[in-house]
């Protein structure tokens, strides 16, 4: 048996049936450069997942080499809990530069734990010792981690503290409108629960949103949707933190997707790309949140100097080349390219993304048309409101608007099974994506920001061919 065979079989024996991208990309890699990883029996893959959107720069870029090797040659110490270093010194001075301006100049760093998990365990914490408050706002197909405050405020978890609310959307819109019309609703509904004394909505610590829904399938936040949500929580005294986690560093077309907007959060939750491919997060905020005490947030591994080395590379590096802004023109290429296809392939119920962070939603157009959202219920603590509701009155819209909707046309379903086909035949094309969005029928390209427009015309081709065969050979 093949080397490469043996370790996966060994793998499925020996590891929890909790594992994830290992059951659906059954590769074993044992080289990797750029956009490319190698497989233990010598196949070549284009890799779109890119460590689940970490590797801005791709695999083993030689900026983050080199700097890892810098600090292993120096003698430096690889664990120093939370001291202060060089390279920590380094790292912060990097970050701070490319923080939003108006957070920058009173920026605090907290170095957490090193997974996106831990950093936002430690925002929500910040929040609620700096408010004295224990509720907290999220959205609709959230997602913010594993760990257990992390996961209550994420998408299918369900949380007496945490009021759920409607992230804006287009093809599923919770609301039956999309647009700035949908999102106007979705921002009014907010308005509403908060300043209804009988919502029953417990005073909120904070509301935590990502920038673009990424692992939700894919869903970028209207940047006037985004501005509403600051002021309707500036108005009120609630921190705004920004879950960046997979939306940084350049990733969406700009260095802190925030910016798009113009938004200047109170909290920001970084991990993923600022540690370069190694582990590493940190919550950085305004310093008047800074009032919990020493130890309030601790843990053993904050201190990696090596992901902090190949961090502050990456930031610069990025920085330096103008990838944010490489990312915006190619993502928007790639974009219109996957658009153009809606037309030969029914089964592509929507594109969209933003930057290099792009889904394709597939959808069975032979099912039964589905009900708003694509989980059932919009919300976990309250309902939805309907057409007739007075916050749709209030909303003060063209009620034309609204005269049709129960007529409009209703998305298509999802199709998870056509979604898992396209990613197995994506596969044996040699490109790798991802799978997302609640029911996994949202393919997914997070590709480095270091692609040329070779490589990005490969994917495509590889993809547009996955998606034709498989849709030939598969339904539902
Ligand atoms: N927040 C967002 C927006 C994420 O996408 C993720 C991971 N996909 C996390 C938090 C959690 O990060 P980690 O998996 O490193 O705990």
């Amino acid at each position: 048996m093949h080397a490469q065979e043996a370790i996966l079989r060994r793998q499925s024996a020996r590891e929890s049936a909790a594992r994830t991208y290992a059951r659906a990309l059954p590769i074993v890699p044992v080289r990797a450069r750029g956009l490319t990883i190698e497989g233990a029996d010598g196949s070549r893959y284009l890799d779109c997942l890119s460590g689940a959107g970490t590797l801005a720069l791709g695999h083993n870029h030689p900026v983050v080499l080199e700097a890892i090797r810098k600090v292993l040659d120096s003698g430096a110490p690889l664990h120093v809990l939370d001291l202060a270093t060089p390279v920590k010194d380094a790292f912060t001075t990097e970050l701070f530069r490319t923080l939003p301006r108006g957070l920058a100049e009173h920026a605090r760093i907290q170095f957490c734990g090193p997974a996106g998990t831990d950093a936002v365990e430690a925002a929500l914490k910040l929040v609620r010792t700096a408010t004295g408050r224990d509720g907290m706002l999220a959205f609709t197909g959230a997602y913010h981690g594993m760990t257990a405050g992390a996961l209550a405020v994420s998408g299918g978890a369900r949380d007496v503290r945490v009021a759920r609310l409607p992230y804006p959307q287009d093809y599923r819109c919770p609301f039956g409108l999309g647009g700035a019309h949908g999102a106007e609703l979705s921002a009014r509904w907010t308005e509403s629960l908060l300043d209804d004394t009988k919502s029953g909505v417990p005073a909120p610590a904070g509301m935590i949103l990502e920038p673009v829904q990424g692992e939700g399938g894919v869903f970028p936040a209207p940047d006037a949707w985004l501005r509403r949500m600051r002021e309707i929580t500036a108005a009120r005294g609630i921190p705004l933190i920004a879950d960046e986690v997979q939306t940084g560093v350049g990733r969406t077309g700009a260095f802190w997707a925030v910016e798009h907007s113009g938004v200047v959060p109170d909290v920001m939750v970084l991990s993923k790309a600022i540690g370069g491919s190694l582990p590493l997060a940190v919550v950085v905020y305004r310093d008047d949140l800074d009032v919990w005490p020493p130890g309030a947030h601790a843990g053993t591994f904050r201190g990696n100097q090596l992901a902090m080395a190949a961090g502050a590379a990456t930031l610069a590096y990025v920085r330096e080349n103008g990838l944010a802004q490489r990312a915006a023109t190619l993502g928007a290429r790639m974009l219109a390219e996957l658009r153009s296809l809606t037309a030969e392939h029914p089964c592509i119920g929507e594109v969209r993304g933003r930057g290099l962070m792009i889904g394709v939603e597939l959808v069975n157009p032979a099912g039964e048309e589905s009900g708003p959202g694509e989980s059932g219920p919009v919300t976990s603590v309250v309902d939805a409101p309907g057409p007739d509701s007075p916050v749709l009155r209030a909303a003060g819209l063209d009620t034309s608007v609204l005269g049709d909707l129960a007529a409009t046309a209703r998305p298509h379903p999802p199709a998870p099974q056509l979604a898992a086909a396209v990613q197995r035949e994506c596969l044996r094309r040699g490109l790798i994506v991802e799978l997302g969005g609640r029911h996994s029928s949202v393919v997914r390209l997070l590709p480095p920001l270091t692609i040329t427009d070779e490589q990005a015309a490969a994917v495509l081709d590889r993809l547009a061919d996955a998606l034709a065969t498989a849709a030939r050979t598969h339904h539902g």
